[in-house]
């Protein structure tokens, strides 16, 4: 079994590698370590590794592990689904929040952030599939949600994030990114801090750095199938 160090320094020789392969500037795709499910004790092992941004999905998971690892100086990412009753610990435990998928959300993360802390990097969500049961705006409505994002003071707009359904060849899952990306481009030219399309998973990495991507948030292919 290869060590956590190890993993870390095979995928980053690979994201190097792809980003590479599509003409894209080393470093320019940051990578989001997803943490959901594994242990303190792995996490603490990707630190030592050198990784400082995680990805939780669960509140509750994630409030419990900054408590256990607050000697840590950890970005912490939420990325995942979010109930409006939950927003208060979000806005206040974490560092940027990939998942805003609706007005509600927005305006509750920056009336609930405290204003002492840096404004909540945020990124809408955006619904590639068109799967009712996945969250997410359309690509037509990401436009307004960044709109309103932008006017709220405790927040700071840095992107879109899309989780597509998965599909079996490189070409399709490139033909899936493609409209988020021509989306992201032309609304870069409305919100200047927009700097992160956060796209590719274990399974479409390689897809997502064609297409632009500027975070990628592996979880599997770094840490193992996920416990339980
Ligand atoms: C779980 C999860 C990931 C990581 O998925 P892997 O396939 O394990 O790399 C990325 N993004 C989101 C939103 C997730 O929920």
């Amino acid at each position: 079994m290869p060590s956590i160090a190890n993993k870390f320094n095979r995928l980053g020789t690979e994201l190097a590698v792809t980003c590479a392969r599509y003409s894209r500037k080393p470093n320019c795709v940051h990578l989001l370590a997803v943490s959901k499910r594994q242990p303190v004790a792995v996490m603490r092992k990707a630190y030592a590794a050198g990784q400082r941004a995680f990805g939780e999905n669960y509140v509750q998971e994630a409030l419990d592990k900054r408590e256990q690892l607050q000697d840590l100086d950890i970005q912490w990412h939420f990325i995942g689904p979010i109930q409006s009753n939950k927003t208060r610990d979000i806005a206040n435990s974490f560092d940027w929040v990939h998942s805003i998928d609706r007005a509600k959300v927005a305006e509750r993360l920056s009336a609930q952030r405290n204003p002492a802390l840096a404004p909540l990097n945020v990124c809408v969500q955006v619904n590639l599939s068109g799967e009712k049961s996945k969250s997410g705006v359309t690509l037509g409505e990401a436009e307004a949600l960044c709109s309103l994002i932008a006017t709220l003071p405790n927040l700071r707009l840095r992107g879109l994030m899309a989780i597509p359904a998965p599909l079996d060849t490189l070409e399709e899952q490139r033909a899936c990114f493609l409209p988020l990306r021509l989306e992201f481009e032309r609304l870069q030219t409305l919100f200047p801090g927009l700097d992160t399309l956060s796209i590719g998973m274990s399974a479409d990495f390689e897809a997502a750095i064609a297409e632009g991507s500027t975070m990628v948030r592996i979880g599997t292919a770094l840490f193992g199938a996920r416990p339980g």
